[in-house]
């Protein structure tokens, strides 16, 4: 049936092509063809990303539209869609799963999947890939990059070369030689200190990696300095996972200018808080009912424990509490600083029973709309409320402590 060599870890590597932009393109025949750059809302000043014709003028993600514009006077300003961008890749990433369930949503146009376990099913890795790649295109009418090989730097590597809508494969015996003569910041997950740091001690390609002693990179840089010394020569041991680390505090503060009393401002203050708790709970797939919502004024702390209906980590439902408490329990007295916990966290889904309703749909786009804002910075895309927010910063280790709780998780 097959001749095909078992691998002892197979991983599929999927990347959109110029995902916003292409989605763009796809909905609307107009931008076909055009060189077209994506901007958070009207007012942004940077392109967030841009289409494959914006490219080849020199026009780069996070590039001032100004300076695009002197690369490529026709580039057309789109305003990002983030609740399309979410549905489609909540879309496609639904369909991959049926490629294989090992599968990590890495960001919200990148997903690793896992086909070790599969390769009787394909008949060979390889396979594997052109059906993700078909699925994909089908479900979405938009195409992607796939990389394949034996650990996820190198498959993740491999994609990069396979760009636009190509796949390349790096067989597992060869990714050694593969790596050896690039340049080591090539490889993802080598940030420039780091790179600085090898370069320095006579690593500049990964084949200069096995003259330095694992022991030298794991003593300056622990396990992270372990995994680069394995990446280097093709055997990436990190796996494909689905979990995060459990957080060590689920609030969020900020400071305001003093005596602010404007209804719209402290609400824009706390909306603001509710997202960022609503998104570092959903990033530990956790969720919580019970908020403590405060605001500081000149003699103290306005507090109110607001009990949601069920368990949430949506931001739309917090907020619904944080406008009950500016209701019933501030006068318009002049605030300082704002603060919202989430309280008692648990796992999501834990106090899911029969009766309770909950919005699938609604979940896996706060999920995208997370990956987005990790890849493109917090808040690239956010609910059109919070876009005028303050830029002033959060509190780190708010003095506030309602009511003395036990520091959950
Ligand atoms: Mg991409």
């Amino acid at each position: 049936m097959t001749n095909h060599v078992s691998w002892e870890r197979a991983i599929v590597f999927v990347d959109m092509d110029a995902f916003f932009a292409s989605i763009e393109q796809h909905d609307n025949p107009d931008l076909r063809g055009k060189p077209i750059g994506i901007t958070n809302g009207e007012i942004g000043t940077c392109f967030i990303t841009c289409s494959y014709e914006a490219r080849k003028h020199g026009v780069r993600t996070g590039m001032r539209i100004n300076q695009a514009r002197q690369l490529c006077p026709d580039i057309i300003q789109v305003p990002a869609r983030p609740y399309r961008y979410a549905q489609v890749s909540t879309e496609i990433m639904s369909e991959l799963k049926l490629v294989t369930p090992d599968i990590e949503v890495f960001s919200v146009d990148e997903a690793f999947l896992d086909v070790t376990r599969c390769q009787k099913i394909y008949q060979s890795p390889i396979e594997a890939g052109r059906l993700a790649k078909q699925l994909v295109y089908d479900i979405s009418g938009l195409t992607c990059s796939v990389g394949i090989s034996s650990d996820k730097t190198t498959a993740k590597h491999a994609a990069k070369k396979a760009k636009p809508n190509g796949l390349f494969t790096v067989l597992p015996w060869e990714t050694r030689d593969y790596l050896s003569v690039l340049p080591v910041t090539e490889l993802s997950g080598i940030a420039t200190g780091v790179g600085n740091y090898l370069n320095e001690r006579g690593v500049y390609v990964c084949g200069d990696m096995q003259h330095l002693p694992i022991g030298e990179l794991a003593s300056r840089f622990g396990n992270l300095g372990r995994r680069i010394w394995y990446m280097a020569q093709g055997q990436d041991p990190e796996p494909v996972k689905q979990n995060v680390a459990a957080p060590k505090s689920i609030g969020h503060g900020k400071v305001m200018p003093p005596n602010t009393s404007s209804l719209t401002a402290v609400k824009m203050y706390l909306h603001h808080m509710a997202e960022k708790v609503a998104a570092r709970l959903r990033k530990h797939q956790l969720e919580a009912q019970t908020y403590f919502i405060g605001v500081r004024i000149k003699d103290g702390w306005i507090t109110q424990k607001i009990q949601a209906h069920i368990a949430t980590n949506d931001g739309q439902q917090i907020k619904r509490l944080v406008n009950t408490f500016l209701r019933d329990i501030w006068q318009g007295q002049g605030c300082s600083q704002v603060q919202i916990t989430a309280l008692d966290p648990k796992d999501q889904g834990y106090q899911l029973s029969l009766f309770e309703y909950h919005d699938t749909q609604r979940e896996q786009i706060n999920l995208v709309m997370d990956k987005i804002n990790l890849r493109y910075g917090e808040f690239v895309l956010a609910p059109a409320n919070l876009l005028h927010r303050s830029q002033m910063p959060n509190v780190i280790a708010p003095a506030w402590k309602p009511f003395g709780h036990r520091k959950t998780v």
